[in-house]
């Protein structure tokens, strides 16, 4: 008989590897599933955390390396693999990889967080990786004094700036209404910054280039009126699109793909949890991914004891 696993989760970011904390901490018979090896999620993108209680400026990459440390000392069994069909026979949550391999387990708990999404403007999918990115710490070195345009006015776009001003001549930061959405501390930060400039209200409608990026239209979406703007690289940085495509014939999504969950992870199908950034929530931060992990244990333990 096929070996069926008290857990299986899905995802190694903040919210799978606390889970798998919890989990190992509770002596289940746990496997974690991860598309790369260390994937680590979006943190390991992440130049500086600086709001993880009691580990201030650390960067993305330590933060996450000490979470998968934490988890090791448990001896907790990945496995590498991209999860292509998710489906529950019985109450038995049923995973089958790339690969072929199934597993079955009796709870899941979905932490595959979310991936940047695109502007979807002409010449972006082109020139990505030659001078379109997605991830300023990834390419940012790329362009030292350069300049460089960031897209977006949340903290993912801020952060960028900010990190980037300090290698590049100028960065233009574009954002198509009046104010941020990034955190005051972060904005203040990078208003003081002298090679920055901020052009409110406006959108990127181009990207040009002929083998690297070369110039952006930029239009103003109270004037209609275009300009181009010379650039050496161009960093989107306009939010993410939750990784749920696989779950969503299951388990229910709201209309932008995110997993239907509240507070205690339950999704709408018994000892099925969503973890992280994957979930409905309000706030999508380290801290939350990683209570999320926490949460579902929890809950995984509760479904357990009704079996
Ligand atoms: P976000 O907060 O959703 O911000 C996306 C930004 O892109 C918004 O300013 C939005 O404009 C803009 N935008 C969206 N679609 C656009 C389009 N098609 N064209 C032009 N602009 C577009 O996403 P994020 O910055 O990636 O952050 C994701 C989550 O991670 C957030 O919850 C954030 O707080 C969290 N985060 C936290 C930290 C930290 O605490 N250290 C660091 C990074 C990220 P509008 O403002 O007009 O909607």
């Amino acid at each position: 008989m096929d070996k069926i696993y008290d857990v299986i989760i899905i995802g190694s970011g903040p919210a799978g590897l606390a889970a798998a904390l919890y989990a190992g901490r509770a002596e289940l018979d746990t496997i974690i599933i991860e598309k790369a090896p260390m994937s680590g999620g979006q943190i390991i993108n992440t130049y500086e955390v600086d709001n993880y209680p009691g580990i201030p400026g650390i960067s993305g990459f330590e933060l996450g390396t000490k979470f998968r440390e934490h988890c090791d000392r448990m001896d907790m069994k990945f496995i590498t693999g991209e999860v292509i069909n998710f489906r529950v026979e019985d109450g038995l949550k049923i995973i089958t990889l790339d690969n072929d391999t199934v597993y079955k387990s009796k709870t899941a708990i979905i932490a595959t967080g979310a991936n940047p999404r695109k502007l979807g403007v002409k010449g972006e999918e082109r020139l990505a990786g030659m001078g379109v990115s997605y991830c300023a710490t990834c390419d940012g070195a790329f362009f030292r004094n350069k300049v460089t345009a960031v897209i977006g006015g949340g903290d993912v776009a801020v952060e960028d700036a900010i990190f980037l001003a300090r290698l590049c001549k100028k960065v233009y930061v574009i954002h198509r209404r009046d104010e941020f959405r990034a955190a005051r501390s972060y904005i203040n930060k990078l208003v003081s910054m002298e090679n920055v400039e901020i052009i409110w209200d406006s959108v990127v409608d181009e990207i040009a280039g002929k083998e690297q990026v070369e110039n952006i239209t930029v239009k103003n979406l109270k004037t209609a009126n275009s300009t181009e703007l010379p650039v050496d690289g161009v960093f989107i940085a306009v939010g993410n699109i939750p990784n749920s495509s696989v779950y969503k014939t299951a388990i229910e999504a709201d209309p932008s793909g995110y997993l239907i969950a509240g507070e205690s992870c339950e999704t709408n199908i018994p000892g099925v949890f969503a973890a992280g950034d994957v979930r409905t929530k309000e706030l999508r931060q380290i801290i939350t991914a990683a209570s999320d992990g926490a949460n579902s244990i929890t809950g995984v333990e509760k479904y357990l004891n009704t079996l």
